[in-house]
Protein backbone atom coordinates (compact mmCIF):
# COMPACT_ATOMS: atom_id res chain seq x y z
CA UNK A 1 0.00 0.00 0.00
CA UNK A 2 0.94 3.58 -0.67
CA UNK A 3 0.03 6.64 1.42
CA UNK A 4 -2.10 8.21 -1.59
CA UNK A 5 -4.14 4.75 -1.24
CA UNK A 6 -4.53 4.90 2.07
CA UNK A 7 -5.40 8.70 1.82
CA UNK A 8 -8.09 7.98 -0.30
CA UNK A 9 -9.37 5.09 1.82
CA UNK A 10 -9.44 8.28 4.77
CA UNK A 11 -11.56 10.35 2.49
CA UNK A 12 -14.47 7.65 1.73
CA UNK A 13 -14.46 6.24 5.08
CA UNK A 14 -15.12 9.80 6.02
CA UNK A 15 -18.09 10.05 4.21
CA UNK A 16 -19.66 6.72 5.15
CA UNK A 17 -20.94 6.94 8.85
CA UNK A 18 -21.10 3.04 9.75
CA UNK A 19 -17.25 2.85 8.64
CA UNK A 20 -16.27 6.09 9.98
CA UNK A 21 -17.93 4.64 13.61
CA UNK A 22 -15.83 1.72 13.34
CA UNK A 23 -12.70 3.60 12.29
CA UNK A 24 -12.71 6.08 15.21
CA UNK A 25 -12.83 2.92 17.85
CA UNK A 26 -10.36 1.50 16.57
CA UNK A 27 -8.05 0.59 13.50
CA UNK A 28 -5.43 -2.05 13.04
CA UNK A 29 -2.64 -2.71 10.61
CA UNK A 30 -1.93 -6.19 9.92
CA UNK A 31 -1.93 -8.95 7.66
CA UNK A 32 1.26 -10.06 5.63
CA UNK A 33 4.03 -8.17 7.69
CA UNK A 34 3.04 -4.49 7.78
CA UNK A 35 6.36 -3.50 9.26
CA UNK A 36 7.96 -4.35 5.80
CA UNK A 37 6.15 -1.79 3.80
CA UNK A 38 8.81 1.08 3.19
CA UNK A 39 6.16 3.60 3.62
CA UNK A 40 4.00 2.27 6.77
CA UNK A 41 5.16 5.71 8.86
CA UNK A 42 3.67 7.80 6.74
CA UNK A 43 0.41 5.14 6.29
CA UNK A 44 0.16 5.32 9.45
CA UNK A 45 -0.07 8.71 10.03
CA UNK A 46 -2.48 9.11 7.33
CA UNK A 47 -4.57 6.08 9.30
CA UNK A 48 -4.10 8.22 12.44
CA UNK A 49 -6.92 11.30 11.61
CA UNK A 50 -9.95 9.10 12.41
CA UNK A 51 -8.52 7.78 15.57
CA UNK A 52 -5.75 7.77 18.22
CA UNK A 53 -5.97 4.35 18.84
CA UNK A 54 -4.11 2.94 15.52
CA UNK A 55 -2.73 -0.46 16.21
CA UNK A 56 0.23 -2.18 14.11
CA UNK A 57 0.50 -6.14 14.44
CA UNK A 58 4.68 -7.63 13.63
CA UNK A 59 5.12 -11.10 14.30
CA UNK A 60 8.85 -9.38 15.73
CA UNK A 61 10.80 -11.42 14.12
CA UNK A 62 13.10 -9.07 13.23
CA UNK A 63 17.12 -10.05 14.10
CA UNK A 64 18.21 -6.50 14.57
CA UNK A 65 17.77 -3.81 16.60
CA UNK A 66 19.02 -1.92 13.57
CA UNK A 67 16.55 -3.35 10.99
CA UNK A 68 14.86 -1.24 9.18
CA UNK A 69 11.89 -2.96 9.95
CA UNK A 70 12.35 -2.50 13.44
CA UNK A 71 13.14 1.60 13.17
CA UNK A 72 9.26 1.87 11.44
CA UNK A 73 8.03 0.16 14.76
CA UNK A 74 10.37 2.38 16.70
CA UNK A 75 9.21 5.46 14.47
CA UNK A 76 5.69 4.48 14.89
CA UNK A 77 5.62 3.90 18.94
CA UNK A 78 6.56 7.02 19.43
CA UNK A 79 4.15 8.69 17.48
CA UNK A 80 2.01 6.82 19.96
CA UNK A 81 0.56 4.26 17.82
CA UNK A 82 0.49 1.24 19.54
CA UNK A 83 2.56 -2.37 18.43
CA UNK A 84 1.13 -6.05 19.17
CA UNK A 85 2.89 -9.24 18.73
CA UNK A 86 2.12 -12.88 18.10
CA UNK A 87 4.30 -14.95 19.88
CA UNK A 88 6.03 -17.67 18.27
CA UNK A 89 7.92 -20.12 20.97
CA UNK A 90 10.44 -21.01 17.77
CA UNK A 91 11.91 -17.38 17.55
CA UNK A 92 11.24 -16.27 21.03
CA UNK A 93 14.34 -16.48 22.68
CA UNK A 94 16.96 -15.22 19.67
CA UNK A 95 14.28 -12.59 17.99
CA UNK A 96 11.39 -11.49 19.80
CA UNK A 97 11.92 -11.32 23.63
CA UNK A 98 15.38 -9.00 23.02
CA UNK A 99 12.98 -6.43 21.03
CA UNK A 100 9.80 -7.28 23.44
CA UNK A 101 12.46 -5.18 25.91
CA UNK A 102 12.71 -2.14 23.66
CA UNK A 103 8.90 -2.16 23.09
CA UNK A 104 8.11 -2.25 26.79
CA UNK A 105 10.51 1.09 26.76
CA UNK A 106 8.37 3.09 24.19
CA UNK A 107 5.04 2.14 24.94
CA UNK A 108 2.76 1.50 28.14
CA UNK A 109 0.60 -1.03 26.75
CA UNK A 110 0.98 -4.67 25.15
CA UNK A 111 -1.60 -7.07 23.88
CA UNK A 112 0.30 -10.77 23.18
CA UNK A 113 -1.31 -13.11 20.55
CA UNK A 114 -0.68 -17.20 20.98
CA UNK A 115 -2.00 -19.04 18.57
CA UNK A 116 -2.26 -23.04 19.84
CA UNK A 117 -2.71 -26.26 18.44
CA UNK A 118 -2.54 -28.21 21.61
CA UNK A 119 -3.86 -26.68 25.12
CA UNK A 120 -0.11 -28.10 26.58
CA UNK A 121 1.11 -24.92 23.47
CA UNK A 122 -0.54 -22.88 25.26
CA UNK A 123 0.43 -23.35 28.92
CA UNK A 124 4.07 -23.51 27.51
CA UNK A 125 3.38 -19.78 25.99
CA UNK A 126 1.87 -18.40 29.44
CA UNK A 127 5.39 -20.24 30.75
CA UNK A 128 7.21 -18.63 28.70
CA UNK A 129 5.59 -15.23 29.12
CA UNK A 130 6.09 -15.91 32.91
CA UNK A 131 9.80 -16.30 33.13
CA UNK A 132 10.10 -13.24 31.16
CA UNK A 133 7.69 -10.60 33.23
CA UNK A 134 9.27 -12.00 36.27
CA UNK A 135 12.64 -10.94 35.16
CA UNK A 136 11.16 -7.27 34.42
CA UNK A 137 11.17 -4.27 36.65
CA UNK A 138 7.93 -4.06 39.47
CA UNK A 139 5.94 -1.85 37.06
CA UNK A 140 4.97 -5.08 35.13
CA UNK A 141 4.55 -7.45 38.27
CA UNK A 142 1.10 -6.92 38.00
CA UNK A 143 0.65 -8.98 35.16
CA UNK A 144 2.09 -12.37 37.26
CA UNK A 145 -1.34 -12.80 39.20
CA UNK A 146 -3.24 -13.12 35.73
CA UNK A 147 -0.78 -15.31 34.27
CA UNK A 148 -0.35 -17.37 37.27
CA UNK A 149 -3.98 -17.76 37.19
CA UNK A 150 -4.04 -19.14 33.24
CA UNK A 151 -1.29 -21.28 34.64
CA UNK A 152 -2.77 -22.97 37.46
CA UNK A 153 -5.99 -23.36 35.50
CA UNK A 154 -4.18 -24.86 32.21
CA UNK A 155 -1.78 -27.46 34.69
CA UNK A 156 -5.11 -28.41 36.53
CA UNK A 157 -6.88 -28.91 32.97
CA UNK A 158 -4.14 -30.96 31.77
CA UNK A 159 -3.59 -33.04 34.48
CA UNK A 160 -7.58 -33.34 35.32
CA UNK A 161 -8.84 -34.27 31.66
CA UNK A 162 -6.49 -33.83 29.03
CA UNK A 163 -8.55 -34.92 26.18
CA UNK A 164 -11.51 -32.18 27.43
CA UNK A 165 -13.31 -30.93 24.53
CA UNK A 166 -13.84 -27.10 24.08
CA UNK A 167 -17.17 -26.79 25.68
CA UNK A 168 -14.95 -27.94 28.90
CA UNK A 169 -11.80 -26.07 28.13
CA UNK A 170 -14.14 -23.00 27.95
CA UNK A 171 -16.19 -23.96 31.38
CA UNK A 172 -12.89 -24.41 32.94
CA UNK A 173 -11.39 -21.13 31.85
CA UNK A 174 -14.88 -19.11 32.50
CA UNK A 175 -14.51 -16.34 34.34
CA UNK A 176 -10.51 -15.80 33.58
CA UNK A 177 -10.06 -12.52 32.56
CA UNK A 178 -7.18 -12.00 30.12
CA UNK A 179 -6.87 -8.10 30.71
CA UNK A 180 -5.56 -6.21 33.13
CA UNK A 181 -4.99 -2.66 33.62
CA UNK A 182 -2.78 -0.81 36.28
CA UNK A 183 -2.01 3.05 36.46
CA UNK A 184 0.96 2.66 34.21
CA UNK A 185 0.97 -0.55 32.16
CA UNK A 186 -2.16 -2.34 30.56
CA UNK A 187 -1.62 -6.09 29.03
CA UNK A 188 -4.15 -7.83 27.05
CA UNK A 189 -4.06 -11.82 25.92
CA UNK A 190 -5.67 -13.00 23.08
CA UNK A 191 -5.68 -16.89 22.11
CA UNK A 192 -6.34 -17.91 18.68
CA UNK A 193 -7.05 -21.70 18.21
CA UNK A 194 -5.46 -22.41 15.06
CA UNK A 195 -7.12 -24.83 12.15
CA UNK A 196 -6.47 -27.29 9.40
CA UNK A 197 -6.41 -25.49 5.99
CA UNK A 198 -7.65 -28.36 3.41
CA UNK A 199 -5.58 -28.84 0.26
CA UNK A 200 -8.34 -25.61 -1.51
CA UNK A 201 -7.57 -23.46 1.24
CA UNK A 202 -10.36 -24.07 3.26
CA UNK A 203 -10.20 -23.83 7.12
CA UNK A 204 -11.75 -27.11 8.70
CA UNK A 205 -15.00 -26.81 10.74
CA UNK A 206 -12.97 -27.74 14.03
CA UNK A 207 -10.09 -26.22 15.68
CA UNK A 208 -7.14 -27.94 15.70
CA UNK A 209 -7.01 -28.21 19.80
CA UNK A 210 -10.50 -29.46 19.92
CA UNK A 211 -11.03 -31.49 16.98
CA UNK A 212 -13.92 -33.16 17.73
CA UNK A 213 -15.95 -30.09 18.28
CA UNK A 214 -17.24 -27.45 15.40
CA UNK A 215 -15.83 -24.00 16.19
CA UNK A 216 -18.85 -21.64 14.95
CA UNK A 217 -18.63 -18.57 14.47
CA UNK A 218 -21.40 -16.28 15.19
CA UNK A 219 -21.72 -13.46 12.46
CA UNK A 220 -23.29 -10.42 13.49
CA UNK A 221 -23.87 -9.01 10.40
CA UNK A 222 -27.49 -10.67 9.53
CA UNK A 223 -28.34 -9.68 13.47
CA UNK A 224 -27.60 -6.07 12.48
CA UNK A 225 -24.55 -5.19 13.19
CA UNK A 226 -20.96 -4.46 11.58
CA UNK A 227 -18.94 -5.38 14.52
CA UNK A 228 -15.00 -5.21 12.18
CA UNK A 229 -14.60 -4.46 8.83
CA UNK A 230 -11.33 -5.53 6.94
CA UNK A 231 -9.82 -3.52 4.43
CA UNK A 232 -7.13 -5.47 2.29
CA UNK A 233 -4.40 -3.25 0.05
CA UNK A 234 -6.86 -3.65 -3.07
CA UNK A 235 -8.98 -1.46 -1.06
CA UNK A 236 -11.73 -4.92 -1.01
CA UNK A 237 -13.52 -4.61 2.09
CA UNK A 238 -14.60 -8.15 4.22
CA UNK A 239 -16.66 -8.49 6.33
CA UNK A 240 -15.84 -9.10 9.95
CA UNK A 241 -12.05 -10.31 10.89
CA UNK A 242 -11.54 -12.07 7.35
CA UNK A 243 -8.41 -11.32 6.42
CA UNK A 244 -8.88 -13.69 3.13
CA UNK A 245 -8.90 -17.02 5.31
CA UNK A 246 -12.22 -17.96 5.72
CA UNK A 247 -13.11 -16.57 2.28
CA UNK A 248 -16.32 -15.08 2.76
CA UNK A 249 -17.53 -14.12 -0.56
CA UNK A 250 -20.03 -11.78 -0.20
CA UNK A 251 -17.72 -8.10 0.01
CA UNK A 252 -18.73 -4.77 0.82
CA UNK A 253 -16.95 -3.22 -2.24
CA UNK A 254 -14.12 -1.82 -2.78
CA UNK A 255 -12.55 1.37 -0.64
CA UNK A 256 -10.16 2.47 -3.32
CA UNK A 257 -12.44 2.03 -6.49
CA UNK A 258 -16.20 2.12 -5.78
CA UNK A 259 -18.17 5.67 -4.06
CA UNK A 260 -19.41 5.72 -1.04
CA UNK A 261 -23.12 5.08 -2.38
CA UNK A 262 -22.44 1.90 -4.21
CA UNK A 263 -20.24 0.68 -1.20
CA UNK A 264 -23.68 1.20 0.92
CA UNK A 265 -25.52 -0.74 -2.01
CA UNK A 266 -22.99 -3.73 -1.62
CA UNK A 267 -23.13 -3.94 1.73
CA UNK A 268 -27.30 -4.11 1.53
CA UNK A 269 -26.79 -6.66 -1.02
CA UNK A 270 -24.33 -8.82 1.19
CA UNK A 271 -26.05 -8.55 4.46
CA UNK A 272 -29.00 -10.49 2.23
CA UNK A 273 -26.75 -13.25 1.20
CA UNK A 274 -25.23 -13.67 4.67
CA UNK A 275 -29.09 -13.94 6.16
CA UNK A 276 -29.57 -16.62 3.55
CA UNK A 277 -26.64 -18.45 3.72
CA UNK A 278 -26.42 -18.70 7.26
CA UNK A 279 -30.14 -20.05 7.56
CA UNK A 280 -28.81 -23.07 5.09
CA UNK A 281 -25.86 -23.51 7.46
CA UNK A 282 -27.79 -23.90 10.20
CA UNK A 283 -29.67 -26.60 8.18
CA UNK A 284 -26.60 -28.19 6.56
CA UNK A 285 -24.83 -28.46 10.52
CA UNK A 286 -28.76 -30.47 11.89
CA UNK A 287 -28.55 -32.44 8.98
CA UNK A 288 -25.38 -34.17 9.13
CA UNK A 289 -24.03 -32.08 6.21
CA UNK A 290 -21.69 -30.09 8.22
CA UNK A 291 -18.52 -28.32 5.96
CA UNK A 292 -20.88 -28.28 2.80
CA UNK A 293 -20.52 -24.47 1.20
CA UNK A 294 -23.74 -22.84 0.15
CA UNK A 295 -24.17 -20.98 -2.98
CA UNK A 296 -24.17 -17.38 -0.78
CA UNK A 297 -20.49 -18.33 -0.33
CA UNK A 298 -20.75 -18.24 3.43
CA UNK A 299 -18.36 -20.17 5.40
CA UNK A 300 -19.81 -23.68 6.74
CA UNK A 301 -18.85 -22.62 10.21
CA UNK A 302 -20.96 -19.12 10.26
CA UNK A 303 -24.08 -19.54 12.01
S1 LIG B 1 -20.38 -14.99 7.27
FE1 LIG B 1 -18.64 -15.57 8.53
S2 LIG B 1 -16.82 -14.83 7.47
FE2 LIG B 1 -18.62 -13.81 6.59
S3 LIG B 1 -18.83 -11.92 7.75
FE3 LIG B 1 -20.10 -13.40 8.80
S4 LIG B 1 -18.76 -14.30 10.38
FE4 LIG B 1 -17.44 -13.25 8.90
Amino acid sequence: MMPEQAQTMVDKILQMEVFHELAKREINLTGGEPSQNPHIVEIFKIFRKLTPNVRIHTNLDINSAKSQRWLRLVEIMKLSGRVDFTLYPTVWESRQKPLLIEILGLQDELIVNMIFEKVPDLLSQIELLMAFFGEQEKKYQSVMPLLETYRAKLENLLAENPECNEGEFLKHMEGTENYICTDNFTFGLNMIPGFYVNKNGDRAMNAQPFPKDFNLLECTIPRGTIEIVTVQQTGEITPCCDVGNLKCQPKFGNLLMDSPIEIMQKVDVSRKKMVSGIQKNHQNINNGKAGEWVEEGIPPYCV
